[in-house]
Formats: structure tokens, C-alpha cells, sequence
């Protein structure tokens, strides 16, 4: 018999992954605040429940998808929460992108009632997450990862243990927040180029070939035109948002301030992800901050 997955919090990534779980030939009650986000999961061959803990206390395995910390704490702790519902033996898999300390206690008090869980956030945006490519970043016990891999293999193609409890978390803080900063260099490059009159195409294409080069510039452009498939050339639209990449700068700079890491750039980058946002730009993909970097007229 093929295991009982509840997933809860199918919105932009969530929803694709739990339809693969299902397309994988796996049972899959899916839960969500949408009502409409719960009926494509039925479509498309999943369950529901009236009532989530009602289906959680019948699951092998718990996967959550959620915004924040704040929404992943109160669905797992307290008298309402998972650990108060879930069966002796529940695999819990957290895929949201939060701070590496809430990961931890989240994963301290599963283990306080006997529960084996996993932080297991995400790379590889919702085109990952349709196609069921996602890179996973996953912290907690070797053995737990082990038994979470069939799952999160017809999620993803690349799954990665990090380390203990919150290492998940960490990984993502820290590539994320190197990647807004990337951006960011990115744009100021393409910029000045330009200014000197140079074709970004061109200076681009040299970059890609000399030691400047990286992801942002390579593969997802952040000037127009320049790459046909990247957000850029489809005004900004798609892609991985502003303020999704805000948050994950916020989650690097907190982390950052209880670490005592210093992280200039990293703050830079949160400052000015922030004033690009408060812009009006919030829902555009996060290579839009080559905007923001116009020259003065
Ligand atoms: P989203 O806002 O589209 O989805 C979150 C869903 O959770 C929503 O549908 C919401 O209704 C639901 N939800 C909130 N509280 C709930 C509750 N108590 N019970 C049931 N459902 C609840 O967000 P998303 O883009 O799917 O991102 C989810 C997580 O993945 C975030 O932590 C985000 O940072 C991370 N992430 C997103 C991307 C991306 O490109 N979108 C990429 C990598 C990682």
C-alpha cells in the first residue's frame, strides 16, 4: 500500500509539487486556506479533508509548504498543531524557506514527542516545482533523510543532506542572500557598460567568458533583451519575486545579527531589495533591480 501524504499550503510551489506526488502514484490529501488551490490538487488526482489534523492523524508522511516562520510554528506546535495530531511514527518534512532558528525548535519540540523531521527547503523557483526538478536543501538525522528521499525524488532532481536540524534553512539563507548580491553586481556591470555605450549582448557574452562570471549573468540576464527566456525580456514578469527575495534577505540579515556574522553586502542587498519594493516593484521578478539602477537622466 503506497504511503498517506497530507500536504499542507498548496500555493505557487506547493500546489505543483503535491500534484507530482500524486502523478507518482502516491495518496495525497492536500490542505489550504484556498479553496481553489485545493480543488486543482483534486483534479489532478489528490483528496482533501474538511478537516486537516482529521487527515494528519491518519498520515505517514506530513509535508508543509508554507509563506514564513510564523505560519510553520503555529501549524506545527500548540494543542491545534501537528505534533498534537500526527500518529506515533509520522515523517514531517518542512519545505518552506524560514529562519534556520525556528527550523530548529519547530524540530526540537517534534523531537521532544518522538517525531523524526526534516527542514527541506527549496531552490529552482515554480518552474522547478512543475517540471519536479527542485533542488532540495535538507537538515536532520541521516536516517530521516533516507526515508524522506522517495518522496522528495519525484519532487526534485538534486536532494542534498546538509547537516543536523536547521542546516536546510542555513544553506538556502546563505545561497540566496549570495545571489541577491550577485544580482545586484550584475545589474551594476550591464549598467555602466552601457552608459559607456556598450551592446549589453556583447558585454555580457565577454563576462560569461572572463572571471566576472556567474549565474545571474549566464542564465537568467537581468538586462533586456539580451536573454530571450529570462524575466527580463518579458518585463519582469514570472520568475522569483522581489519580495520573495526580501524575505530571504531578511531571514540572511537576522541570522546574520544572532550569529554576529558580518555580512555588508548582505545588507546592502536587503536595503536595497527594500526601497525596490516600496517602489512598487514587489511583484516583479527580483532581476528588476536593474531598474532601479538607471542612469541619472
Ligand atoms: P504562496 O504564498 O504562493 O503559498 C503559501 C500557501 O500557504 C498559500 O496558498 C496559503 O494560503 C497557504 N497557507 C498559509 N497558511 C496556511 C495554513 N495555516 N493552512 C493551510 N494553508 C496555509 O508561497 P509560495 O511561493 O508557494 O512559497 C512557499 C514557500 O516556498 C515560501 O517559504 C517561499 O519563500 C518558498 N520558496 C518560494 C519560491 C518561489 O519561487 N515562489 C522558490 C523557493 C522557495
Amino acid at each position: 500500500m503506497s504511503a498517506a501524504i497530507v500536504f499542507i499550503g498548496l500555493g505557487n510551489m506547493g500546489l505543483p509539487m503535491a500534484q507530482n506526488l500524486a502523478k507518482a502514484g502516491f495518496s495525497v490529501s492536500g490542505h489550504d486556506l484556498v479553496k481553489a488551490s485545493v480543488d486543482k490538487l483534486v483534479a489532478a488526482g489528490g483528496k482533501t479533508e474538511a478537516d486537516a489534523m482529521a487527515a494528519v492523524a491518519k498520515a505517514d508522511v506530513v509535508i508543509t509548504m508554507l509563506p514564513a516562520s510564523k505560519h510553520v510554528e503555529s501549524i506545527y506546535l500548540g494543542d491545534k498543531g501537528i505534533l498534537a495530531h500526527a500518529k506515533p511514527g509520522t515523517l514531517l518534512i518542512d519545505c518552506s524557506t524560514i529562519a534556520p532558528e525556528s527550523a530548529r525548535k519547530v524540530a526540537g519540540a517534534a523531537s521532544e514527542k518522538g517525531f523524526a523531521m526534516l527542514d527541506a527547503p527549496v531552490s529552482g523557483g515554480t518552474g522547478g516545482a512543475t517540471a519536479g526538478t527542485l533542488t532540495f536543501m535538507v537538515g536532520g538525522a541521516a536516517a530521516t533523510f533516507a526515508a524522506a528521499k522517495p518522496y522528495l525524488e519525484k519532487m526534485g532532481k538534486a536532494i542534498y543532506h546538509a547537516g543536523d536540524s536547521g542546516s536546510g534553512q542555513t544553506v538556502k539563507v546563505c545561497n540566496n542572500m549570495l545571489l541577491g548580491i550577485l544580482m545586484i553586481g550584475t545589474s551594476e556591470a550591464i549598467r555602466l557598460g552601457i552608459a559607456n555605450g556598450m551592446d549589453p549582448k556583447v558585454l555580457s557574452e565577454i563576462m560569461s567568458k572572463s572571471s566576472g562570471r556567474n549565474w545571474a549573468l549566464e542564465v537568467y540576464n537581468p538586462c533586456p533583451g539580451v536573454m530571450e527566456a529570462a524575466p527580463a525580456s518579458k518585463d519582469y514578469a514570472g520568475g522569483f519575486g522581489v519580495d520573495l527575495m526580501l524575505k530571504d534577505l531578511g531571514l540572511a540579515v537576522e541570522n546574520a545579527l544572532a550569529t554576529s556574522s558580518p555580512v555588508p553586502l548582505g545588507a546592502l542587498a536587503r536595503n536595497l531589495y527594500d526601497i525596490h519594493s516600496k517602489g512598487g516593484s514587489g511583484g516583479l521578478d527580483f532581476s528588476s533591480i536593474f531598474n532601479m539602477l538607471a542612469k541619472a537622466k
